[in-house]
């Protein structure tokens, strides 16, 4: 409503809105239901003939604020929480994308995500066929069939650190009648808003930069409303024709622009329920409230880090976006100016029980499954997240066995790279 305003000033106030005499802070909405009067009141929301909360498998007043504050941030029209990021990127596609059908994805893309598509997937009959986005737009849309309904990739992949192109790809999708289905965890809407460049769909681990303090694991999706559902009817039923589940009601009809996450929420939701509880909404929201100061700490010392890394002689390379000869420093210049992440993606002289001797070596920054946190944190994918993907598979997916992943926290950076240095000596 009113003008738009800045990002930071939307971290701060955006989403819950007090009228008179109500609590300043956004109320925790702990309650599984919700009263009404009578009968027929109760009758219309099931038709989804009103707006209103009815049982917070589907919807609660928490969530929807602070999924509305994301919306805001990503400039969407609407938007859901969800239990988690796995979750968010699952729903996004089986929204759209039922059994027989087929997508493509990035192969740069969080592991869990490369396993959900590639194998979890596969098994309710739905076929992803990983790209290589480093590859010509023609060997790209050759993977592209009749029954295919989306494009998928990451802004900033974990744990490789490439950027992905958002605008070709999502011209690409487009010219296929196909929606673009964006993963901006790495980046933030702080510092990219994938919808400003094609994207037609957003989804977030909100566990990860928009908490912020490991506090608690999360998703979002958020629909920018630009997709015409309709005028590529037949690909997508689902939207476009009749639910039986609903009385006959048509999404896209019904609900416009907002046909995606209603879907997602009344059907998907309802059946499904991977619903965040309102306890880490409201944390998620008290995260969100510094994210623009965090991420622009997180940015200023990651590329210190970096710069402290790319001229350490026992590094063999290193991966982050705001280093000049990077691979994806144009890129990164394009769709990240203001900063990328703090995540750092880089390989040490050596093997990989060199990687190893490191991080046991360090003693500030900690060895966690966990990224993007304002605690410097270190992985080795190879060994942790990504063991469950073969040599190939992790090669594929853009990781090199011996990749170290540095989350660079909030801390003051000297001591960051002081732990660091001390590490490397050993
Ligand atoms: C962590 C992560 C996910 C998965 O999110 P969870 O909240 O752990 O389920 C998805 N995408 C990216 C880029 C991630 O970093």
């Amino acid at each position: 409503m009113g003008t738009k305003k800045n990002k930071g000033t939307v971290c701060v106030q955006g989403g819950w809105q007090p009228k008179k005499g109500e609590p300043r802070m956004l109320p925790i909405y702990q309650s599984t239901t919700f009263k009404y009067d009578n009968s027929d009141q109760m009758a219309r929301l099931f038709d989804l003939k009103d707006t209103g909360y009815f049982y917070t498998r589907l919807q609660n007043p928490t969530n929807d604020v602070v999924a509305d504050k994301i919306r805001e941030l990503e400039g969407g029209v609407s938007a859901m929480l969800t239990s988690s990021g796995q979750a968010a990127s699952f729903y996004s596609v089986f929204n759209i994308c039922e059994a027989g059908g087929h997508f493509i994805a990035s192969n740069n893309i969080y592991g869990g995500t490369y396993n959900l598509f590639g194998v979890t997937m596969k098994k309710l009959g739905i076929e992803c066929t990983f790209f290589d986005p480093d590859c010509s737009d023609e060997e790209i849309e050759s993977l592209i069939r009749p029954n295919t309904k989306c494009v998928f990739g990451e802004t900033i992949s974990n744990p490789g650190c490439h950027v992905f192109d958002i605008e070709r790809f999502a011209g690409m999708a487009h010219s296929h009648g196909l929606p673009l289905i964006v993963d901006n965890t790495f980046a933030t809407p702080v510092n990219c808003r994938p919808f400003e460049w094609g994207a037609d769909i957003v989804v977030h681990s909100t566990t990860k930069y928009l908490d912020g303090h490991a506090t608690s694991v999360g998703g979002c999706i958020v629909d920018s409303g630009n997709f015409d559902w309709m005028a590529h009817a037949d690909k997508f039923p689902g939207l476009c024709q009749p639910d039986e589940s609903y009385h006959g009601l048509t999404y896209a009809e019904a609900f416009g622009k907002n046909a995606f996450i209603t879907k997602a929420t009344a059907q998907l939701m309802r059946d499904l329920g991977s619903i965040q509880s309102p306890f880490n909404a409201f944390l998620l929201n008290l995260g969100i409230e510094t994210l623009h100061l965090r991420m622009r700490q997180h940015c200023e010392n990651a590329q210190k880090v970096a710069e402290f890394l790319h001229d350490n002689e026992r590094v063999a390379w290193i991966s982050y976006c705001g280093l000049p000869d990077d691979k994806y420093y144009a890129l990164g210049q394009k769709y990240l100016p203001n900063g990328s992440c703090g995540v750092i993606a880089f390989g040490l002289k050596g093997d990989r029980e060199t990687a190893i001797k490191f991080m046991d070596s360090l003693k500030m920054i900690s060895i966690v499954t966990h990224v993007a946190d304002s605690r410097t944190c270190v992985l080795h994918p190879a060994s942790h997240t990504h063991r469950q993907l073969s040599d190939e598979q992790l090669r594929e997916a853009g990781i090199a066995p011996d990749l170290i992943r540095l989350s660079v926290g909030i801390e003051d950076v000297e001591d960051i790279i002081a732990d660091i240095k001390q590490a490397l000596n050993q």
